[in-house]
C-alpha cells in the first residue's frame, strides 16, 4: 500500500519530498510531486470546481482524482486517507471529454455566483 504524507505549510516551499502533500490553506492550494516518481511537480488548487480536501483530523483525502494528463508518464490516481489508490489510465478521448466537462462546470458555477451577488 503507497501512501503519502500530509504537511500543512503558509508557503509551499522550493524544494518538495516525494510522498508527501503540501497544504496552504493560506492560498488554498495543495503541491505535491507526482507519485510515480517522475519528478513533476502537481498543482491541485482547492475551490469548489477545482479539488477538495478532506482533513478528518489524521488524514486528508483529495477528490477528485487526479490525473497527470500533461506529464508524460500520464499517472492517474486518488489520494484517500492518505492512501494512493492508483486508477485506470484514460484514453486521449477521455481526456478531452473530462476537460469540455470541467469547463462547463466552472462555467455554470460562475454563472450562478454571479446571479447570486445580482440578488443580494
Ligand atoms: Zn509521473
Amino acid at each position: 500500500m503507497k501512501t503519502i504524507q500530509h504537511k500543512f505549510v503558509e508557503f509551499i516551499p522550493n524544494y518538495l519530498e516525494q510522498n508527501v502533500l503540501y497544504i496552504s490553506i493560506e492560498y488554498k492550494t495543495a503541491v505535491h510531486l507526482c507519485i510515480c516518481g517522475c519528478g513533476n511537480k502537481v498543482v491541485t488548487p482547492l475551490t469548489p470546481t477545482d479539488w477538495e480536501l478532506r482533513f478528518d483530523g489524521k488524514t486528508i483525502s483529495l477528490s477528485p482524482s487526479i490525473g497527470n494528463w500533461n506529464f508524460e508518464c500520464r499517472s492517474h490516481y486518488f489520494i484517500t486517507r492518505n492512501v494512493i489508490h492508483i486508477a485506470r489510465r484514460w484514453e486521449d478521448w477521455e481526456i478531452e471529454e473530462g476537460r469540455v466537462e470541467d469547463k462547463e462546470t466552472k462555467k455554470n458555477y460562475y454563472k450562478k455566483q454571479k446571479k447570486k451577488k445580482r440578488k443580494d
